[in-house]
């Protein structure tokens, strides 16, 4: 299946001439010919990880306008980093970045690892992404396979078997095209990527503007449209719980520093319930005192492995004082918005102030 040495020579230089002309601009990218920033690469390449590129953009430009290098990031205090975080999801990147700064500002001076084996030590750096630091941002061979390389090679080669079991197939495919001696590796992997990106895209791909369709099976046999196969998805469980707007005698609201681990971890939030399977009834914070349902107020909200209904509930708590419970503590409705947090609370919020303005305009 794999093409000949010329083939896949001249698959390479196709495909570097059509990214020379037509290369994504990407804050993160270093312009043509320029070395590229290593901490740029890995801060852009954490946040890509299950994210879009227009989603991240705004981050990276936050996050390198807050901490130009990696050691202002390393100095930050982890609450603030969680808190500019907020809103892209997966918390646990938040926390490896910023112990991964720690570890690159105190044992390597500041300067990120080169080599592929040595960046795999890293907190929150797995394969994909090592590979990916070592091609860009130290111009070093490696197999850099995301899902827009995979599509590329599933079609290239006409893999018409289903992802994920072709997975293992199509890195090795990959790595058939990146074997030997690669001119450009750095812009290689990207050249890939912007290809599965803009031009070999999931649905429609424009193979009449491809500078590799020459050489594309699946095209060839006219089912690239059909590639990569998917296996039928299993239904995505279902969870519910309750989400409380607690307030005092000076309308602060309640919020709370969730727990270290598990989803939405060290990240605020409204206090909510546990979250348990549909059909299961969650019990309500028992320290609560007389929780009120909203009938009006429900939270949905899609996390990758499941979907959440929360049911919101009212408590009034004139006299408390959070501090006897940890992690709670009072905000300024004003000031509720200036608070770094997770786009399920920040849904939430919006509700409730929604329903809570109209009460106290009546
Ligand atoms: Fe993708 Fe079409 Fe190019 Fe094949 S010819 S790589 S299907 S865009």
């Amino acid at each position: 299946m794999p093409l000949g040495t010329r083939k896949v020579e001249k698959f390479r230089r196709d495909l570097l001439k059509w990214y020379d002309a037509h290369r994504r601009v990407l804050p993160w990218r270093a312009l043509p010919g320029k070395k590229a920033n290593p901490y740029y690469v890995w801060l852009s390449e954490i946040m890509l990880q299950q994210t879009t590129v227009p989603a991240v953009i705004p981050y990276f430009l936050k996050f390198t306008q807050k901490w130009p290098k990696v050691s202002d990031l390393a100095a930050a205090p982890a609450e603030e980093i969680m808190e500019n975080w907020a809103g892209l999801g997966y918390y646990a990147r938040a926390r490896n970045l910023h112990k991964c700064s720690i570890i690159i500002a105190n044992d390597h001076g500041d300067k990120f690892p080169k080599t592929q084996n040595e960046l795999n030590k890293l907190p929150g750096i797995g394969d994909y992404t090592s590979n990916a630091i070592a091609a860009i941002a130290f111009n070093q061979p490696a197999n850099v396979v995301d899902g827009n390389v995979e599509r590329v090679m599933a079609r290239i080669f006409a893999v018409t078997e289903p992802v994920p079991d072709s997975k293992p197939l199509l890195k090795s495919l990959a790595g058939v095209m990146a074997e030997g001696e690669l001119d450009r590796p750095g812009d290689y992997a990207q050249a890939l990527m912007d290809l599965g990106a803009t031009v070999c895209t999931p649905s429609s791909p424009k193979c009449m503007i491809c500078p590799v369709s020459k050489q594309c099976e699946g095209r060839n046999q006219g089912i690239q449209d059909t590639l990569p196969a998917r296996k039928a998805k299993a239904a995505k469980p279902q969870r519910q719980g309750h989400v409380y707007w607690v307030t005092d005698s000076r309308g602060r609201v309640l919020f709370e520093r969730r727990p270290e681990k598990g989803l939405l971890a060290a990240t605020i939030g409204l206090p909510t319930s546990e979250w348990v399977e549909k059909g299961g009834k969650a019990a309500h914070l028992a320290f609560l005192p007389n929780p009120r349902p909203l009938k009006s107020i429900e939270v949905r909200h899609v996390f990758t492995h499941f979907d959440l209904t929360l049911s919101g509930a009212e408590v009034s708590w004139p006299d408390h004082d959070p501090a006897t419970l940890a992690g709670y503590f009072w905000v300024e409705r004003e000031k509720i918005e200036t608070l770094g947090i997770p786009t399920v609370f920040k849904k939430a919020v919006k509700l409730f102030n929604s329903l809570f303005v109209q009460t106290d305009k009546k």
